[in-house]
């Protein structure tokens, strides 16, 4: 099912509150029983309550932040969420993965009932993919679902995660275990926000940058290879041009594939089958999540090479890039659990009777997914990026 990357374009400015909020970019998600717009444009947190206004059905809102992004934005939203007529309370959890948890969500729900919150309230989230998906989660749940605004402050959130709709907690079992499909009503993607961003961070986000990229667009590639180590400079607003960019993309691939039926939306995985094993292998050690993506995207270009369903061009290209912007190439095997990382993979549910439906880029900007790659092969592109 091949997929070809669409250009991007120039978004007019939009009339919100009785205003034109000139520079906003507007990416319309189009979904068979639901649309919503993704607005990005510097400074934009200032205006969440001039573009997203209260519904007839209410004005009570929750905003949920972790502490970090609620001590550096929150203040901002409230005040713009207020302007907008909007009775926003504050509601905060701890930074990091361990929040995304069913006592967190339990604790949240509990919160939203004692702010009285009802079925025409709406939750705003304000911060990374963590605070996205555990926002999601409780506003799909509570009283069987409400509104729900995404308000995304990591790189990775602004491109990646607020898009799509896929929501959910862990469990002590495993990642993501607990979830649902609960769209959002609006995306407000402020780039500026990105300025206060840590580099793991950044690279983690970068890392689907170039994944979009390699997938579904070449002139994107070419930027990048142009940019280099540039972009690792490049701070809010400047970085505006390349996060509309990437989630034209993700809005794109979403819409044509909301629920993963028909294998567009499973070319998103790309390097992310041999990226979340080596990922979990070498957690003990500290890997970051953008790096263990880029050794998966070059493990599995290499093997889609070797079996033919890659130009060689691919796996060089990537490569490059990824060396010029400082991610490793390999990793000693020193610091991974190679045992641990094989089991993740042998138990990836995309694997049936030793053979593993995995998306491959035949050339860089067009992915596709093969039904027919032998887990051998996989195991064994893994083991090559260990040194
Ligand atoms: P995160 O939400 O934990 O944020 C990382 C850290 O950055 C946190 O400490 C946070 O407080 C801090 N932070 C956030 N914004 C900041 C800012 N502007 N300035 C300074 N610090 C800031 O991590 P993440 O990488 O954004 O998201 C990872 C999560 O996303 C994982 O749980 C993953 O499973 C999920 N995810 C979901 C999807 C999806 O489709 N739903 C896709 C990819 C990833």
């Amino acid at each position: 099912m091949p997929f070809r990357g669409i250009r991007g374009q120039i978004a007019p400015a939009i009339r919100a509150g009785g205003r034109t909020l000139v520079g906003l970019d507007r990416i319309e998600v189009v979904l068979p029983d639901h649309q919503y717009a993704i607005h990005v444009g510097a400074g934009v947190l200032d205006q969440v309550g001039a573009i997203v206004s209260p519904p007839a059905a209410g004005r009570a809102a929750a905003l949920v932040a972790d502490e970090t992004t609620g001590r550096l934005f929150a203040p901002r939203v409230l005040a713009s969420l207020e302007a907008g007529g909007w009775k926003p309370t504050l509601l905060t959890v701890p930074p990091g993965e361990a929040s995304k948890s069913l006592d967190v969500a339990g604790r949240l729900l509990c919160e939203l009932a004692d702010a009285g919150l009802d079925r025409g309230s709406t939750l705003f989230a304000l911060g990374g993919g963590v605070v996205g998906d555990l926002g999601g989660f409780v506003a799909a749940t509570y009283m069987r679902g409400i509104d729900f605004v995404t308000l995304p402050t990591t790189l990775l959130a602004q491109v990646d995660s607020s898009i799509g709709g896929k929501v959910g907690v862990d469990l002590p079992q495993g990642k993501n275990l607990a979830g649902a499909f609960h769209q959002p009503v609006a995306v407000v993607t402020d780039p500026v926000a990105l300025e206060s961003l840590a580099r793991p961070q950044l690279l983690a986000g970068l890392g689907e940058v170039i994944k979009h990229a390699a997938i579904a667009d070449d002139g994107l590639f070419r930027e990048l290879e142009s940019l280099g180590a540039v972009v690792l400079e490049m701070r809010g607003g400047e970085l505006e041009a390349i996060v509309a960019r990437n989630c034209r993309i993700k809005a794109d691939v979403v819409s044509r594939d909301p629920h993963e039926r028909t294998g567009l939306r499973a070319t998103l995985n790309y390097g992310h089958t041999i990226g979340h094993a080596i990922e979990l292998g070498a957690e003990a050690w500290g890997l970051l999540h953008g790096q263990a993506i880029g050794l998966g995207m070059i493990a599995e270009a290499r093997a889609a090479v070797g079996l033919g369903f890659s130009a060689p061009g691919v796996a060089d290209r990537l490569a490059a890039l990824l060396t010029r912007l400082g991610m490793p190439l390999s990793i000693n095997r020193i610091e991974v659990d190679v045992d641990l990382a094989l089991r993740a993979l042998r138990a990836d549910k995309k694997v049936v009777g030793g053979v593993l439906s995995l998306p491959v880029v035949p050339e860089i900007g067009r992915a596709e997914v093969r039904e027919d790659v032998g887990l051998d092969q996989v195991e064994g592109a893994l083991l090559g990026v260990l040194d």
